[in-house]
């Protein structure tokens, strides 16, 4: 799943079908009652994969599963009752697919989400790598260039970005988004920069290196 850093809004979702505890196939039929009985007839022992799918499909839009009374563990007070209809009713039926279409408290339910995204600033320190094997045999160097310049043009009001060129360059310190002039010194700044081959010591003054935990030694006792 990937979603917008700045907004919490998401910009895709992946899923994966296990088909190793159920069957799927397609019910296109006419929509099923969700009120009727769990089919126990051999042709219907599958689920409709629209209707799972569409479920799944409001997990990644960030809505839980909603029970009836009396379903141990997981129904709470405020989800009222009568819910079989709706798509994010938590359980599914057999060849059932009326789930492939979205009811109002559905709707509703992500509508309250996406209405009550918190609106708070974020910070972003963008740090360039100006190695050779980034800039001349990875050729990303232009690339990350771009990015952060599109970056910049996508910040709100009120976020803060400041650039440092490795190893130990401050390109633009921290800098609070007030209008456009931030954002041009900050994409000026990116725009100047140029690749810079590190030499071993100053490689060395900032390559990851591998970090073993080791645990505390204990007193020594006589
Ligand atoms: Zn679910």
């Amino acid at each position: 799943m990937r979603y917008d850093v700045r907004t919490g809004e998401f910009v895709d979702v992946d899923f994966a079908f296990n088909a190793e505890g159920f069957d799927f196939d397609m019910n296109d039929g006419p929509e099923t009652d969700p009120d009727a009985p769990e089919p126990t007839s051999a042709d219907s022992l599958y689920k409709d994969f629209l209707n799972v799918w569409i479920h799944e499909l409001g997990h990644g839009g960030g809505i839980a599963d909603i029970y009836n009374p009396g379903y141990g563990g997981y129904y709470l007070r405020q989800m009222g009752f009568e819910n079989q209809m709706l798509t994010m009713y938590g359980l599914i039926k057999s060849a059932e697919n009326h789930k492939r279409s979205l009811e109002d408290d559905d709707k509703l339910a992500v509508q309250w989400i996406y209405d009550n995204v918190p609106e708070s600033a974020i910070s972003i320190v963008l740090v360039y790598d100006g190695s050779t094997t980034y800039t001349t045999t990875l050729s990303a160097f232009d690339a990350s260039k771009l990015s952060g310049t599109e970056l910049v043009t996508n910040l709100r009001i009120g976020d803060a970005l400041g650039v440092v060129q490795l190893p130990g360059t401050v390109v633009a310190p921290l800098t609070v988004i007030q209008g456009e002039a931030e954002r041009t010194a900050l994409i000026d700044a990116i725009s100047t920069m140029t690749p810079m081959a590190l030499t071993i010591s100053e490689r060395g003054s900032w390559r990851v290196r591998p970090c073993y935990l080791r645990p505390k030694k204990r007193a020594s006792r006589p």
